[in-house]
């Protein structure tokens, strides 16, 4: 199976990165945010909890996540591969991701950082916020989310070194010329 993690700061660009990796390698999807977005939407007990998190820009716990998303991959079985986007964001989750896919005879086969520059996030969040609705687009809750990115979540950088499968890749330029790098990313662990 080919398991990407797709990661990065808030606006670097996984979501539409991942949208060109589906279309390319015929990968499955799974983005936390958007499962997290629909469960708000469906207003069931996980949603309600989650939206509080989501609105402060905060991380949802890592019990409830790891839950969901186990839930998400059971639902994927015959899948030739998965594209991670928004998950993991810790190191528990990072640590129970590795988990889940050995027990099904898998790994992450490449971690993929994008780098982003944080006026450029801003710029582009900013952006999106005018079109996206979505509640968490806004200048306080960008800041909080950015904040939470370096604290809990870049560290996660160093796991994926460690595990081997860590890429830097460039963020900024034509999102074409972007997925070039990600494309040699992938086709070098295919
Ligand atoms: P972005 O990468 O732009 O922040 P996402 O859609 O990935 O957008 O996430 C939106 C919000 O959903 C996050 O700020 C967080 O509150 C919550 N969330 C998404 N994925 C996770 C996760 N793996 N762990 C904890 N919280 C998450």
């Amino acid at each position: 199976m080919l398991n990407i993690v797709i990661f990065g700061a808030p606006g670097s660009g996984k979501g539409t990165e991942s949208e060109l990796i589906i279309k390319e390698y015929g990968v499955d999807h799974i983005s936390t945010g958007d499962v997290l977005r629909s469960e708000i939407k469906n207003e069931t007990e996980l949603g309600k909890i989650a939206k509080d998190y989501i609105d402060k820009g905060q991380l949802v716990p890592d019990d409830l996540i790891v839950n969901m998303l186990a839930k998400v991959l059971d639902g994927k079985k015959n899948s030739k591969g998965v594209i991670f986007d928004g998950f993991p964001r810790t190191i528990p989750q990072a640590k129970a991701l590795k988990e889940m896919l050995n027990k099904r005879g898998t790994d992450v086969s490449v971690m993929l950082d994008l780098k982003v520059d944080e006026d450029e996030l801003i710029r582009r969040l900013l952006e999106r916020g005018k079109i996206s609705g979505r509640s968490d687009d806004n200048l306080d809750t960008i800041k909080s989310r950015l904040d939470v990115y370096y604290k809990q979540t870049a560290p996660l950088a160093d796991y994926y070194i460690s595990e081997g499968k860590h890429v830097a890749i460039k963020g900024v330029g034509a999102i074409e010329e972007i997925f070039g790098r990600v494309k040699d990313a992938i086709n070098a662990v295919k």
